[in-house]
C-alpha cells in the first residue's frame, strides 16, 4: 500500500486552510497548515512533503516568492498554486515561477483533489536524475555520471541512501532518520557511517558533509 501523501496547505484565510484540511484529510493526506508565507517557507525547508498547496496573498512572503525561494534551495515537491489572482496573465506568471499546476479561487472541491491526484502520479512516475557534487544521479539506475564521463554503479542501499540526502539537499538528516529510511533492519545508527564511507570511497570524499553532532547532508556542489 501506497504511504499516506503528505500534502503541505499555505493559506491565510484561517477558515478556507481549515475546511481545506479537513476535506484532504478525508481523502488520506497527511496535513500540514501554514498560515503565512514565513511559516510556509520554514515548513516547506525542514519537512518533506509530496505536494504542497500555496495560496499567493499572504502575510509576510508573498506565495510565488515562498515557491522561488523553496525551488532555490532544492524543494522538488510539485506545486499546485490556489489563488484569487486567476487572470491568464497571472497564471502564466505562477507556472513560469515554478508551479506544476494553478487553480483559480473560487474553486471546485472535486477538480482540487484530481489536480492534486495529477500531479502526485505525475512526481511519482518521473524518473529521477539529481545532481550531486561531482555529477548527476539516475536514482532508477544506481548509478552516477561523474563531469569527466565515468559512470559509478551503487549498490542498492548506497542508492537508497544518496537518494534521500540529493532529494532534499539542503537538508540536516540526523543518523536515526536515515537509519529508518534506508535501513530499517538495522539496529545501530553505525550502519549509516558505514554507508556514507562506502558513497564517499566510491564517489570523493566531498559527496556527503559530516554535520557534527546531528548528521549528515548532501555535499557542497562543485
Ligand atoms: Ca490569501
Amino acid at each position: 500500500m501506497e504511504a499516506q501523501p503528505r500534502i503541505l496547505v499555505v493559506e491565510d484565510d484561517r477558515r478556507l486552510a481549515r475546511m481545506l484540511a479537513e476535506i484532504l484529510e478525508s481523502e488520506g493526506y497527511a496535513v500540514t497548515l501554514a498560515y503565512d508565507g514565513q511559516r510556509a517557507l520554514h515548513e516547506g525547508l525542514t519537512r518533506e512533503f509530496d505536494v504542497l498547496l500555496l495560496d499567493r496573498g499572504l502575510p509576510a512572503i508573498e506565495g510565488l516568492d515562498v515557491l522561488t525561494r523553496l525551488r532555490s534551495r532544492g524543494v522538488l515537491a510539485p506545486v499546485l498554486v490556489l489563488s484569487a489572482l486567476g487572470t491568464p496573465a497571472d497564471r502564466v506568471e505562477g507556472l513560469d515561477r515554478g508551479a506544476e499546476d494553478y487553480l483559480a479561487k473560487p474553486f471546485d472541491v472535486d477538480e482540487l483533489l484530481a489536480r492534486l491526484r495529477a500531479l502526485r502520479r505525475r512526481s511519482i512516475a518521473r524518473v529521477p536524475v539529481l545532481t550531486v557534487p561531482g555529477g548527476s544521479f539516475d536514482a532508477a539506475g544506481r548509478t552516477v555520471s561523474t563531469a569527466d564521463g565515468a559512470q559509478v554503479v551503487l549498490s542498492e542501499r548506497e542508492a537508497a541512501l544518496l537518494e534521500e540526502l540529493a532529494r532534499n539537499p539542503r537538508l540536516v538528516f540526523p543518523r536515526a532518520e536515515l537509519r529508518d529510511l534506508v535501513f530499517p533492519d538495522a539496529d545501530d545508527d553505525g550502519v549509516v557511517d558505514t554507508y556514507v564511507h562506502y558513497l564517499r570511497r566510491k564517489l570523493g570524499r566531498p559527496v556527503i558533509t559530516t554535520v557534527r553532532g546531528v548528521g549528515y547532508r548532501l555535499g557542497a556542489p562543485a
